[in-house]
């Protein structure tokens, strides 16, 4: 089994797992992935992420595996649009 989350880094408060959503960039493009089980400190919020989890998404994102869905990205120029 996984070892569990050490105490956070940041404030020593306990780290538990959560399944949230994650954008990764790859090679310039941005990646979302669901459900992904990440550390979430109870007290600041500090998120840790598995070394094993990174790598099973390095993989996934290598051998080009078919996504559930695709969606499209609104992009704005900040400075452009202040109202
Ligand atoms: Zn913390």
């Amino acid at each position: 089994m996984e070892k569990e989350y050490s105490d956070c880094y940041y404030c020593g408060g306990v780290v538990k797992e959560r399944l949230v959503p994650r954008e990764f960039r790859w090679k310039g493009k941005l990646f979302v992935f669901e459900n992904v089980p990440i550390g979430v400190c109870a007290q600041c919020g500090e998120k840790v992420i598995k070394p094993k989890v990174a790598k099973d998404i390095d993989h996934i994102l290598e051998v080009n595996k078919k996504p559930t869905k695709t969606i499209q990205v609104p992009v704005y120029q900040y400075e452009q649009n202040i109202a």
